[in-house]
């Protein structure tokens, strides 16, 4: 793997300004779930009890499909020795979701990577590079398609397990849009760790303005001005450690090699609807590179896409060209549109 260059670490930030000042119709509430700092604001006369509910069923989400939690159901899958596990309806739903766009993204996307992610310590927090060898043999035990589901049981081959880690913050995303709507909430911004989604537009009838970090320095690269939709955005910079050598080893794995990827993309961000649509794509188009990624967009469409590459390009799709401005003057990137 080559070397690269070392960036700093970036999250996606998010532009608030321009909201209500009224505090009885505003609430914000800050939660740690899915290894992650979740912020949801909305706006309404029942925006608190909303928040506290969405706090309470992402943790109960997290509670079913933790990776490392023993009493999960995703870790009982991949415990129990060959056998069939019996796993919920919700869980069977969002697994068919996440093979159904493996399959889309001839693999790109693999929820049985976990593996090898293991084997790299991005689980553990304890990171080192595997050998060559030891990558092989771990490669046996990916393949979403040996997945075997039977209406809610689910059965993985022994030394198989599966990780929602690319799809369950999306996923969640959506419940919390559910929930607030139930609440009667048109008007919120929810951040599940980077994964942005906009319920409604801001109180005074604008569009959100969010921006997008640069991931290789300080601040934004640029502002996307949208409502109504998920913004997620996949990228190496976001968790990553560097080995001795210097070379930088991010989360995302390429599941074909057992490597980290590394093939010139800084980041990637989708938009559509749906977020567990954008979280999928965002993983799987990250480990596809710019070339498939810009072949699968034009044959599927039904989102929109931004994509940052090491060479100061950005590639934005038409669909969103219009509500996406650059921050930065110097060193600015060129800016192709994907027709
Ligand atoms: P995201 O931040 O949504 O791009 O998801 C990244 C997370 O998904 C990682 O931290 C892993 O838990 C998991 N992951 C890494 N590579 C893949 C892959 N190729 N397919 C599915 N899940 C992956
Ligand atoms: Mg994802």
């Amino acid at each position: 793997m080559r070397l690269r260059k070392f960036f700093a670490a970036a999250v996606m930030c998010v532009t608030l300004s321009g909201c209500s000042q009224n505090p009885h119709m505003e609430y914000t509430g800050n939660f740690y779930a899915m290894n992650t700092v979740m912020t949801v604001t909305a706006y309404g006369a029942d925006a608190e009890e909303a928040v506290k509910a969405v706090s309470s069923r992402i943790t109960a989400l997290e509670k079913m499909w933790s990776v490392t939690d023993e009493g999960s159901e995703i870790f009982a899958a991949g415990h129990s020795g060959g056998a069939a596990v019996p796993i919920s309806t919700e869980t069977a739903s969002l697994l068919a979701f996440a093979l159904d766009i493996s399959g889309k993204t001839n693999g790109a996307l693999d929820p049985t990577v976990y593996p090898v992610l293991n084997a790299w310590g991005f689980t553990t927090g304890e990171n080192r590079v595997p050998t060559e060898d030891e990558i092989s043999k771990l490669l046996q035990n990916i393949g979403y398609e040996r997945v075997q589901v039977e209406r809610d049981f689910i059965r993985l081959e022994e030394g198989m397990m599966l990780d929602f880690g690319a799809v369950a913050k999306g996923y969640a995303a959506d419940e919390t849009t559910a929930i607030l709507a139930e609440h009667g909430i048109d008007s919120a911004l929810i951040n599940l760790g980077g994964n942005i989604q906009l319920v409604g537009s801001r109180p005074d009838g604008t569009d959100w303005r969010i921006g997008l970090k640069n991931p290789l320095h300080e601040g934004n690269i640029g502002v996307l001005s949208a409502s109504d939709c998920a913004i997620v955005t996949s990228g190496n910079y976001e968790r990553y450690f560097v080995a001795e050598d210097g070379t930088i080893y991010g989360h995302i794995i390429d599941p074909k090699s057992g490597y980290p990827v590394d093939n010139g993309l800084l980041s990637v961000t989708i938009i559509a609807k749906e977020g567990k649509l954008c979280d999928a794509l965002s993983t799987a188009l990250f480990v596809m590179g710019a070339e498939k990624a810009s072949e699968f967009w034009r044959e599927n469409r039904g989102f929109d896409m931004i994509l940052m590459s090491e060479d100061n390009e950005l590639i934005v799709t038409s669909g969103i060209a219009d509500q996406f401005s650059l921050s930065v003057s110097q060193n600015a990137p060129n800016i192709k549109i994907l027709e």
